[in-house]
This record gives structure tokens, sequence and C-alpha cells, in this order.
């Protein structure tokens, strides 16, 4: 594996040997009064704080135009308890196009504890490898350890992409990589492209609260980041026939990346997750307080969905965050999203313009949903839901 290699400022260097004590390689020597590295060193950055005059330093993983040394797509498979988040397999559909119009393997990085069983799962969605490191602190997700991982294995293998979905997972750790890596990264992208002449990953994302797409490219650094919101690219159907390569690896977490102790884990009372509902009812301001979201709830229950609310009913503390839809809550596409009492702001569409039928419930006529509603209701929703509940469930039962 090529690797990135310390670098040592001999001008600063004080000979103290502190870093030869911190290296788990025994890559570092004395010689002369200066610390010198060897071959051994796997870039792992244990030593970096050790030196007690900054003298040791990694360099950013830079790839000029034409550099061949970053090579592959890369997609971190999210994993809680040894069950994968399905963006994670999403990424995994648009790592295999991107991997082939670029003529690289797909690598998909399994990161946790007893997840072998993962491994199979990636390579039958595209994956050609995986990187498969295992180790108990990794056993529940925490960004320093989960960071200090990925950085060791970007910095040995230098991929010239690497996706990650844009949970919150993702996005934390997506931030914490790219900032210790001194790459670019495009948080929330909906679309994924090459560009055919400079074969640089083309990052297209809603911008201005999603009045334009930008698209952004990093051009100077490697990898190219990207975290994709959940839900708006198919999963790939599994193929178990499809062959590819296992590495078992392991990685050295430095003692600064374990500052935290998990005590216990505790799964949230209410294990939300809008994104994967077919139906969602969802409520804003218009429901008038946190007792306005039990109608609701019960049109929900009786159609076989999810609740869903605007900021508005969520900053107002009627339902808790998960529930929320929009630009800085979950992308949702349902087969059928019921909007009450929702103005339908710019923020808010950018989470349910593609639900397949909307419907929209509103008291004011010219409510900006009524522009993306297949069927507009003019009312009250405390008087229209409870009425629409008993009707559906009265149809239902028959
Ligand atoms: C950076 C940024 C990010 C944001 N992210 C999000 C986001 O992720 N999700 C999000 O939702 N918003 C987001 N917002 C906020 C967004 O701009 C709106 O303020 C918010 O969506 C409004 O919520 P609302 O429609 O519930 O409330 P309002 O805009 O106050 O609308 C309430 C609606 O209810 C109707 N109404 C009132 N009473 C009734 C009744 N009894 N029956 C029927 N209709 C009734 C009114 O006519 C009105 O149309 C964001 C804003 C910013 C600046």
């Amino acid at each position: 594996m090529s690797h990135e290699s310390l670098q040592i400022d001999a001008e600063r260097c004080i000979g103290c040997g502190a870093c030869v004590e911190a290296c788990p390689f025994g890559a570092l020597r004395l010689e002369s009064d200066l610390a010198v590295v060897d071959e051994r060193c796997t870039a792992c950055g244990a030593c970096l704080e050790s030196c007690p005059v900054e003298a040791l330093s990694l360099p950013a993983v830079r790839a000029a135009e034409g550099t061949p040394q970053a090579r592959g797509v890369w997609v971190w498979v999210e994993q809680s308890a040894g069950t994968v988040h399905s963006v994670s397999w999403e990424m995994l559909g648009q790592g295999r196009r991107l991997a082939d119009e670029l003529c690289v393997p797909l690598t998909a990085c399994v990161l946790g504890h007893d997840v072998a069983h993962l491994a199979p799962a990636a390579i039958s969605r595209g994956a050609d490898r995986v990187l498969l490191v295992e180790h108990p602190e990794l056993a529940h997700f925490g960004t320093l350890p989960y960071a200090a991982a990925m950085e060791q294995l970007v910095r040995r293998e230098t991929p010239e992409i690497l996706l990650l979905g844009a949970t919150s997972r993702g996005r934390d750790l997506a931030g914490a990589v790219a900032t210790a890596l001194r790459t670019g990264l495009t948080a929330d992208c909906t679309e994924l492209s090459i560009d055919p002449v400079t074969r640089l990953l083309l990052q297209t994302r809603p911008a201005y609260g999603g009045n334009i797409m930008a698209t952004i490219t990093t051009p100077q650094h490697r990898p190219q980041m990207a975290t994709v919101r959940h839900r708006v690219f198919a999963q790939p159907v599994p193929d178990p026939t499809r062959q590819g390569l296992i590495l078992p690896l392991s990685v050295v977490l430095p003692p600064e990346s374990l500052l935290t102790t998990l005590l216990s884990y505790v799964p949230a009372e209410e294990d939300v997750n809008i994104a994967e509902a077919r139906i969602i009812v969802s409520g804003g301001a218009g429901v008038g307080g946190a007792e306005g979201f039990a109608p609701l709830r019960e049109l929900a229950q009786v159609l076989g969905g999810a609740v869903g609310a605007s900021r508005a009913a969520v900053d107002a503390g009627w339902i808790p965050y998960p529930h929320q839809v929009g630009q800085t809550g979950r992308t949702v596409q349902p087969e059928l999203y019921v909007a009450c009492g929702i103005s339908g702001a710019v923020q808010h569409r950018a989470g349910m313009a593609t639900s397949r039928v909307i419907v929209a419930i509103n008291r004011d006529e010219h409510a900006p949903i009524f522009s993306i509603a297949h069927y507009g209701i003019v009312g009250d929703c405390l008087q229209i839901v409870p009425a629409l509940t008993r009707a559906l469930a009265a149809r239902l039962a028959r």
C-alpha cells in the first residue's frame, strides 16, 4: 500500500525523542539528535501530539491534475449494531456508476465490531473490495475514533472519491475527516457525475434555499468528498453471485481519539425514521400546538404511515426534531404526503416536493403549498383531518 509519509521539520526538531516513544510501529528513531522516519510509518498520526515543538506533520493529500496517485471510489458503509443504514447501499449504487465511468475499483469501508457479515452484503451491492476494520472501540459510533480510523485508511490508499450518507453520523464523520485531511467536502449532494475531460467529481447540490443548483468540484485535494441525502438515489438490487475482495485491516486509534468513554447505549425512546415511510401525515404551525398533532397521528395510524412536521412546529417544541421534513430536516419521498397547516416555504418543499402524491390542507387558498399539491383542501385542518380519518377508517374496514 502506498501512503503519505510523516514530515519532520529539522529546523524545529529538538531531538527530545518523544515521538520515538509515541510511534506504535517503531518507525521513528533519533539520528544525530534529530528524529528520522522510515518506511514502517503508516501515517497513523499517533506521534503528532507527542511533539512539544510541533515539528511533525502529515501532508494534505494533494493531487495535481494528472497525478495517478489518488485512485478509486470509496463509500463509507454506515452501520449501527450490525445493521446498515440504507443510504449506504444507495451510495454504493452511485459509487458503482462513478467507478465504472472512471474505470477504477469501488471500495466499501466497513468499520465497527462484529461486522464481518456486512462485507459480502456490500460486495453484492456493487463493491469490488471491502476494507473491513474491526475494533472494540468502533462498536458504537464516535466521531473521534471513526474519524481517526477513516483518516488512516485514506492516508494509506489515497482514494480519489469518498462518499458518505448525509445522516447525522455521516455529516459528523465527513466534516471531521475532511478537516483532518485538509480536503474539500460538499454536503447534501443531490447529483454526482464525472467530468469526462478532467475526471473531476461534479458535486451538485441545492443552494440559496433550493433556488439554484450549484455544481462544486475539488480540483486540488484528495479525496473529493461528498455527502448525499437519504432517499435521493435508488438502492442497487443485490446480486449474491458477485465476487469481491475482503481485506481485514487494522488501525491504531491514538489516545486523543479515545477521550470519551461510552457508559451505556440507550436507543431513542421513539425510533422515528420518516425517510423510510411510504405515507407521511405532516403538521405545521397551522395545527396550533402539540395537541394539534393528535388527530394527525390518528390519521397516520389508520393509513399505516408516519408523522412529519415543519420546522415551525419543531421549533415550537410541539414535536421532536427527527420528525422534521425539509432542508434542515429529513428529505422524504413517500407515496403520499399529507401537509396539514403547512404554508409550503421553499425550505420545507426542499424535503418533500418529490413525494408521489401531495395532499395539502390549508385554510389559506393562496398558501404556496397548493402550487405543488396534487390535491388541495381549503379549510381548517383540525376539522378536516378527523373527518378524513373517520372516512378512511370506514373504507379500509370494508
Ligand atoms: C436556513 C433555513 C432552513 C430551514 N429549514 C426548514 C426545514 O427543514 N423544514 C421546514 O419546514 N422549514 C424550514 N425552515 C423554515 C421555513 O422557512 C418556514 O418558516 C417553515 O417551513 C414554516 O412552517 P409552517 O408552514 O408550519 O408555518 P407557517 O409558515 O406559519 O404556515 C402555517 C400555515 O398554516 C395555515 N393554517 C393556520 N391555521 C390553520 C388551520 N387551522 N388549518 C389549516 N391551515 C392553517 C396558514 O394559512 C399557513 O399557511 C427553514 C428556514 C431557514 C431560514
